[in-house]
């Protein structure tokens, strides 16, 4: 039995704690802490009296380190799950080593002024985890997270050297809007706009915004154009298959989500640059977020799935071998089970997994670590309970 404190009451954290409750004999406590506290006794309103997990609420501005430490040590949780924004990681990662409390998230550190991604700030905090005797669990949502896990049961059961991995990130679902994003806009935006960027031969290679285009045929949704984006994931997977010799992420977008991305860029839109308007300061992404639709909002109109998945190449008992193994998940029944659509769904049932790993002590790996860094066993076989079964093919069509 144990007791996790999640942080954050949006999109990803409402599928993880809607799994946290269904996991009762699990997680027999959780206390839902974020911004707006309303959000999260809203959530305690929707689920009490349908579980036996004992749910408390309450108020946490997460940037600041006092106040996360003041509310693990008065909850005593077993794990800390960030399911708030990237900008918070760092605050809620040194809290959890200031109280020796376990610590998980979904995307790695970014700053908000700054919108550069990387591990490094992270990473820095192993040595201090592992003298703390607690283990940072980095990327445990889908993209990163099944990733990871994907390559760890790759490298495990079906490669002796995996020399590419093209990691592949369709969502074929439709809201009905013009324009939207399926997560945080803010965050999404930042990513999607940032310039692409993968890894060949020793050398990271930089190309410009959606400069590389190519189609997929993708199981149980068919041909869809994807666009090679810099992704999180390559660079810890990098460091930890170190004989690979090339990794690419591509993610699909639509035309009409595009053509809007564009204009907007094109009029300054997604700028995170400060600006003055009527006496404010306001910054153009921010305020674009305010307008745009709620990620929360689009899981009643949103239909279709998502197909996410990783193809490998590499030597098996020096015999060259091809993988592709992934997960199709779709919109409206994710919808009909936890209120949520398939993006929020495949990124909070992983981090409820990934508690689950930490607290039942399957993963005790300590220090701070990516998710390919451990057992992928467990997970693959939870990933099939918890609703997001996992399939493989040995002849997968390649990417050019
Ligand atoms: P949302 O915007 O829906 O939710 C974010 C939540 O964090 C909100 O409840 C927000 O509060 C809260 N929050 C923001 N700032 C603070 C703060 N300073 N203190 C306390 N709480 C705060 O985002 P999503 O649920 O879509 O995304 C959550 C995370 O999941 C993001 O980091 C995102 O990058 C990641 N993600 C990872 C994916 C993966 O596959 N690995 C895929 C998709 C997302 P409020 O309600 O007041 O706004």
């Amino acid at each position: 039995m144990a007791k996790a404190l999640i942080i954050g009451c949006g999109a990803v954290a409402s599928v993880a704690i809607h799994k946290c409750v269904q996991n009762f004999e699990v997680f027999d406590e959780i206390c839902i802490a974020s911004r707006t506290k309303s959000k999260c006794d809203a959530l305690k309103a929707k689920l009490d009296g349908k579980t036996s997990t004992k749910i408390s609420t309450a108020k946490l501005d997460a940037n600041n380190v006092e106040d996360i430490v003041k509310i693990i040590s008065s909850f005593k949780p077993d794990v800390v799950m960030n399911l708030a924004l990237p900008y918070q990681d760092l605050t809620i990662m040194e809290a959890c080593l200031r109280t020796k409390v376990n610590y998980l998230d979904t995307a790695n550190y970014e700053s908000e002024e700054n919108p550069q991604f990387s591990y490094k700030e992270q990473w820095e905090f192993n040595d201090k985890f592992k003298a703390a005797n607690i283990t940072g669990l980095l990327g445990s949502g889908f993209d990163p997270g099944v990733t990871g896990v994907f390559v760890a049961h790759a490298k495990k059961h079906h490669f002796d050297i995996i020399d590419t991995i093209d990691i592949l990130d369709c969502n074929a679902g439709d809201h009905g809007y013009p324009f939207a994003t399926n997560f945080n806009p803010e965050i999404n935006i930042r990513e999607v706009t940032a310039p692409g960027m993968y890894y060949e031969a020793g050398k990271w290679i930089e190309t410009k915004s959606m400069e590389i285009k190519r189609i997929y045929d993708f199981p149980e949704i068919g041909k869809r154009d994807m666009y090679l984006i810099h992704h999180e994931e390559m660079e810890s997977i990098v460091k930890n298959i170190p004989e690979i010799k090339r990794i690419r992420f591509f993610m699909t977008f639509g035309e009409s989500y595009l053509r809007h991305l564009r204009c907007l860029e094109n009029v300054g839109m997604t700028s995170i640059e400060p600006i003055n308007f009527q006496g404010h300061e306001i910054i153009p992404l921010q305020f674009l977020q305010a307008v745009l639709p709620d990620p929360a909002s689009l899981g009643p109109r949103t239909k279709g799935k998502t197909n996410i998945g990783c193809i490998f190449h590499g030597t098996k008992d020096g015999k060259p071998k091809d993988y592709y193994v992934y997960n199709v998940c779709d919109h409206e029944a994710c919808y009909k089970e936890v209120g949520s659509q398939a993006v929020a769904y495949t990124t909070g049932v992983p981090a409820m997994i990934g508690a689950m790993m930490l607290v039942t002590g399957k993963w005790n790996l300590k220090g701070v670590h990516n998710i390919e860094e451990f057992d992928p066993d467990p997970f693959m076989d939870a990933l099939n309970k918890f609703g997001l079964t996992w399939q493989e093919s040995f002849n997968p069509d390649k990417v050019e």
